[in-house]
């Protein structure tokens, strides 16, 4: 039997349109949760999904499922990702997630592809965090990671609560709508790698095993403020000098450690930051992520080798937040795969350095992930960008193996 292949038009002409939605003029997308951008690619997705024969539901937190009913009364297969951009973020970040499973939805009715499970094409709201605190709120909401109340009051820099963006948008439903263990019983969620592992090793397809572990810690560096001038060198306790130290340590002990364990210090600050002053206070954080929790452990080790007094500053740290791996379900995982193989691109396993909504879904129901390669690693960014071949080659591996999980459950 021949496979079946998503329409390379039909793909195409979706990534072309919602670019459009946001556009900055610069190649990229500025998109922000819920902003009328946000609202002008909600509105397209309903159009083409109703389009397509799919019935539009919304629920509580204005995540969208578009639904195209199965010939059995059986749980729902569902897919898709989020339509918000960081600001000016790029055409591909969540989006194509949610164009390649549309694609997918279209190519079964358009190719009258018999299904027995109803299949859900979603959009979740408000994945990047980027207007409103924390990223992956809405399937945080209805996993029940987040407490939706406190959601509903995250505050944008304008002022304007999640809740108040939700209620004017329209797309506000009910709470019996969302995604649970009873009604669904699979999530696939394609995604931008973000990072350029896939395409340094020439591969096509990425066979998403999970979301690597990690963790962000805080130090402070306390030392004594003085004027720059006055000072005699040997009497400061300059506290940017011991953090500087503490980051130099750091670098050279974790480096000892597994070569795919990765970690930034990506944010500093100094007090008074002023240029004649010397620094009193200064604080840096450590993000630290892989995969094997083991190694997740020994960062921490390394963390508690730090003395509480550096270069006369008094040290302290603790942990901001941290996150376990999320280990995807090993059948689906195995499905993409086989998938992969069958159309003949070439693909390769590997772990997710990002969060995405579909690790918290996998707590609730099974779930897996397909990467397809960011041209030059690029990401949240204007000029992030994957081939129209990957986009098409990663839809061809999404269909078929939304088609595997409906057959699939057949047997059992
Ligand atoms: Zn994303």
């Amino acid at each position: 039997m021949e496979n079946i292949n998503c329409n390379r038009e039909r793909l195409e002409d979706k990534i072309v349109t919602f670019s459009k939605f946001g556009d900055t003029g610069k190649g990229g997308i500025t998109r922000l949760s819920l902003s009328q951008p946000a609202l002008d690619a909600r509105a397209e997705f309903s159009k083409r999904m109703k389009a397509a024969g799919g019935e539009i539901l919304t629920d509580d937190m204005g995540n969208m499922y578009a639904t195209f009913e199965g010939s059995e009364n059986l749980p729902r297969i569902a897919m898709g990702s989020h339509c918000d951009s960081v600001v000016q973020g790029g055409n591909y970040d969540g989006i194509l997630g949610v164009m390649t499973a549309m694609e997918v939805a279209e190519t079964m009715a358009t190719e009258k592809i018999q299904h027995r499970h109803p299949i859900t094409v979603i959009i979740w709201t408000n994945e990047e965090g980027a207007r409103f605190d924390p990223a992956m709120m809405s399937s945080g909401v209805i996993t029940g990671k987040f407490a939706k109340a406190k959601m509903l009051a995250s505050k944008d820099n304008e002022g304007i609560t999640f809740g108040e963006a939700l209620d004017a948008s329209g797309y506000k439903g009910e709470e019996k709508n969302r995604m649970n263990s009873k009604e669904y019983m699979a999530f696939v969620e394609l995604h931008i790698e973000q990072g350029p592992v896939l395409e340094n090793a020439k591969m096509d397809i990425g066979v998403v095993e999970g979301v690597v572990g990690m963790v962000n810690y805080e130090f402070e560096f306390i030392g004594e403020a003085g004027h720059a001038g006055t000072v005699p060198q040997k009497m400061r306790k300059d506290a940017l000098f011991a953090a500087s130290e503490a980051i130099q340590y750091l670098h050279r002990e974790l480096d000892k450690l597994d070569e795919k364990l990765v970690y930034t210090t990506g944010r500093i600050i100094c007090s008074p930051n002023v240029h004649t002053i010397i620094p009193d206070d200064v604080k840096f954080t450590l993000d630290a992520r892989h995969q094997d929790p083991a190694v997740v452990q020994q960062v921490v080790e390394v963390i508690k080798e730090i003395p509480s007094e550096l270069a006369k500053c008094k040290v302290s740290y603790n942990e901001l937040w941290s996150r376990k791996t999320v280990g995807y379900n090993k059948e689906f995982v195995n499905l993409v795969e086989k998938n992969a193989k069958l159309y003949g691109y070439s693909n390769m396993r590997m772990y997710s350095g990002p969060g995405h909504d579909a690790q918290f879904v996998a707590d609730m129901i099974p779930t897996t992930m397909i990467f397809v390669p960011s041209i030059g690693g690029n990401s949240h960014c204007e000029i992030e960008k994957t081939t129209l071949d990957d986009c098409l080659k990663g839809a061809n591996v999404l269909l078929q193996t939304i088609l595997d999980i409906d057959k699939a459950s057949e047997r059992k």
